[in-house]
């Protein structure tokens, strides 16, 4: 915002809207600064004034790691919740799935490809926050399995960007299964030699957290991330203790060793290039 428009007394005050507006304007939710979406479209979504990293999707994430955003293989593309518990409160968890579908045009909260990143083959996941709040449910779990499996079957390294608000609680206890299911799959690569990186993006939380993203051999995070199990003012009402600054945020985590590097936008692609040289893999390509 531009100084000669800030307010100069404290006296009046407004509610300082999170929302932003809609059209060609973005506001910034960390320093209120207003972008031409086109331009942070530009700056791979990270805000030019205050480096904010906003949250993106997964084909985003593709056009930003993969040398070619067109050319991957998709792993269990067409996999779908069948809703087991034909789970019904206050909204009909199948309407959810439809109205989700609809909004991302993905067929649920991660996607799961096989593509290169500087010539490097690499099984890479990447989750979905906007498909209800990037839940791991049955189908989640099951595309992860998978795609360890590929990775475990062709010695590639796996890459998984997380994003979410832990497991979909309308799938009750399927969805609680899927935090084994994953992490006795990555035994399995860990067994083999296979390389796991975890990229853990704002929010990475609850049964996410407490499987398969912290189970990374590297585990790296975006600036500013929220990274945690339960939410923070949970935390706070069982302790009875006011919560050190910065908690559950990735600098946090990176200082008390939970988090191995944190990772600018800018420079992820080549970091996860330097990453698999460094493990010896060998690029299939010269991209
Ligand atoms: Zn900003």
């Amino acid at each position: 915002m531009a100084e000669w428009f800030r307010r100069s007394t404290n006296k009046i005050t407004t509610i300082n809207k999170k929302d932003t507006a809609e059209g060609i304007w973005i506001k910034c939710p960390k320093c209120d600064q207003v972008i031409y979406k086109e331009e942070l479209r530009k700056k791979k979504y990270v805000c030019t004034v205050c480096s904010h990293h906003f949250r993106i999707t997964s084909q985003q994430y593709f056009n930003l790691l993969l040398d070619n955003p067109d050319n991957y293989l998709e792993i269990g593309k067409n996999i779908q919740s069948t809703d087991p518990l034909n789970f019904n409160a206050s909204k009909k968890y199948s309407d959810q799935i439809i109205l989700a579908k609809k909004k991302t045009g993905y067929n649920d909260a991660i996607r799961t490809v096989v593509g290169e990143i500087g010539g490097y083959k690499t099984a890479l996941g990447i989750m979905d926050f906007s498909f209800i709040g990037g839940s791991m449910g049955s189908v989640v779990g099951e595309k992860i399995y998978r795609l360890i499996n590929h990775a475990i079957e062709n010695n590639l390294p796996l890459l998984i960007i997380t994003a979410s608000g832990g497991a979909r609680m309308q799938e009750g206890s399927y969805s609680l299964m899927q935090m084994a299911k994953t992490s006795a799959k990555l035994a399995q690569l860990s067994n083999t030699g296979g390389l796991f990186v975890t990229l853990l993006t704002d929010p990475t939380t609850g049964g996410t957290t407490a499987s398969f993203a912290m189970l990374g051999d590297i585990i790296l995070a975006e600036p500013n991330a929220l990274i945690g199990f339960a939410g923070a003012r949970v935390i706070k009402q069982t302790i009875g203790q006011d919560l050190p600054e910065g908690f559950q945020r990735a600098e946090f985590l990176l200082e008390k060793g939970f988090v191995d590097n944190i990772v600018h936008r800018f420079d992820l692609k080549q970091t996860m290039i330097d990453i698999f040289k460094f493990f010896n893999y060998h690029p299939t390509s010269n991209s």
